[in-house]
């Protein structure tokens, strides 16, 4: 007997090690029990089924993205070995599941970490120093001055974890950064454990040490080979604009982004000023000397696009290029109010960033999604345009997507990475409680995330970083404050 009760443990677990499907499982469950000769009891067989797991999230909703505009109450997210391995209703899962952690929420909604498609991080540093300004002005005269002035490889670290605490504070896990210092910004997303696509940026225009184009690239293949590998990183060329590259470089930024299998991404049609400058000066609009260079493809994401003819429309469509909406540092630039259930009609896949912290002036992705539906429905003068669903999966999906990493995260779905939020909806902000997506959308406080992992680690508990050291970043940022302040003209 005892024989028989080893062959059948050893023929389950290899079934297990392969993958059981369910029903498999409860085949040889019904087998076993009707070989009345092995003496193996209903509770044994149970035991010999149950998997062991890393953690079991349990949460009142689950939010998973994938499929659309589903909640599934009282569920559980199973991960093992930093991934999702089973989602399923929580009374279901102690026949089947063992787990070292337990993880109960209760009152929250458990869904994809948030993905902020376009960010300077570092620009945290010059919050508030110089607001109500016309764009070019607040740009020339104010930001690339203090950056000459004050970024360098210790401010960068302060400036790039001050937003990574915002961020993570927020619920956003992925970021899509275009700035300078790469190897530094690498070293403290690694650090803090989140997840990032970090920019090769590359301007034809003198800015500090970069005197020539020639520069920037030598920089940028020196920043690719130097910085600390992480697979929280990937890496991305991004032109800053077409405005401040030649037609030259732009098909150097191509050359290199197929040297290093990379993507794109770079700023266009922001504004209308830009946009007359590149006419001017080229005799073509923005996009038509991207596409002359061959970078609008389906590898490029392009961020604001307020600004776009039925023609440049077509040809982004045609292209494939995602679109990265911005709808807060537009309206605070006075940039104008992008038009993008238009884009969303025709298959464009747009989703969303909140640009930098010194043009938003936050990196709340929730209240980005917020602004991105009001400013949607306002423009089309129609309440339905931009449902509170599609805004959730653009802040989402939609990002993993354009950052090639929809395999990896933006959805809870099996065999993905365990990025997860949890948001706890019990704060009478967001009570009563008739609809989840409405709530998150349109009336959520992003002080409401709680929690957040990445590969099921856990980087915020019940409201707490924990991994970075808020004080010791905020020591350091006030000994260069006022330093940065002599920048504000
Ligand atoms: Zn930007």
């Amino acid at each position: 007997m005892k024989h028989r009760f080893t062959q059948l443990r050893a023929k389950l677990k290899e079934s297990l090690a392969g993958g059981l499907a369910p029903q498999e499982a409860e085949a040889y469950q019904h087998k076993a029990e009707n070989q009345k000769t092995t003496g193996i009891s209903r509770l044994q067989i149970r035991e010999l089924l149950m998997q062991t797991v890393d953690q079991i999230f349990s949460a009142k909703w689950v939010l998973p993205i994938a499929p659309e505009n589903i909640v599934l109450e009282n569920h559980s997210v199973i991960v093992n070995k930093t991934r999702i391995v089973d989602i399923l209703p929580t009374k279901g899962v102690a026949e089947k599941y063992t787990a070292k952690e337990k993880i109960e929420l209760s009152h929250h909604v458990l869904m994809p970490g948030l993905v902020n498609a376009h960010t300077h991080a570092a620009m945290n540093l010059f919050r508030s120093l110089a607001d109500d300004l016309p764009l070019m002005d607040w740009l020339q005269e104010h930001m690339w001055r203090a950056e000459e002035n004050i970024i360098n490889a210790e401010t960068i670290t302060i400036g790039t974890n001050l937003a990574l605490m915002e961020m993570i504070r927020g619920g956003t896990l992925c970021f899509n950064d275009m700035y300078f210092y790469a190897p530094e910004t690498a070293e403290a997303v690694i650090k803090a454990g989140i997840r990032a696509s970090l920019g090769l940026t590359i301007l034809a225009i003198p800015s500090g040490e970069m005197k020539t184009e020639e520069d920037y690239f030598k920089r940028a293949y020196r920043d690719y080979a130097r910085a600390p590998k992480s697979d929280l990183i990937t890496w991305i060329v991004m032109p800053h604009a077409a405005y401040t590259n030649s037609d030259h470089s732009l098909k150097r930024c191509l050359a290199l982004a197929d040297e290093l299998g990379l993507r794109l991404h770079a700023h266009a049609n922001e504004s209308l000023g830009e946009i007359e400058m590149d006419k001017k000066q080229h005799g073509k609009s923005s996009l038509q000397r991207l596409d002359d260079a061959g970078l609008l493809n389906e590898k490029m994401l392009l961020a604001h696009m307020v600004h776009l003819t039925d023609e440049e429309i077509k040809l982004i469509q045609e292209r494939k290029v995602h679109v990265v909406h911005c709808p807060e540092s537009n309206m605070k630039l006075g940039s104008g109010f992008a038009d993008m259930p238009r884009l969303v009609n025709l298959g464009i896949n747009v989703c969303l960033g909140t640009d930098g912290a010194a043009s938003n002036n936050d990196l709340d992705m929730l209240g980005e999604m917020q602004s991105a539906a009001f400013l949607a429905k306002g423009l089309h003068q129609d309440p339905t345009v931009f449902h509170a669903p599609q805004i959730l999966r653009m802040a989402t999906l939609h990002g993993a997507k354009a950052l090639g990493l929809e395999k990896e995260i933006g959805s809870l779905e099996k065999n993905k990475s365990a990025d997860m939020i949890a948001v706890d909806l019990s704060h009478y902000f967001t009570q009563p409680i008739y609809n989840i997506f409405s709530l998150l959308v349109y009336a959520v406080n992003r002080f409401q995330v709680s929690d957040a992992w990445i590969k099921g680690k856990c980087l915020l508990e019940k409201g707490e970083l924990k991994t970075i050291d808020v004080e010791k970043i905020l020591t350091e940022l006030n000994c260069w404050t006022s330093e940065i302040k002599r920048f504000s003209a």
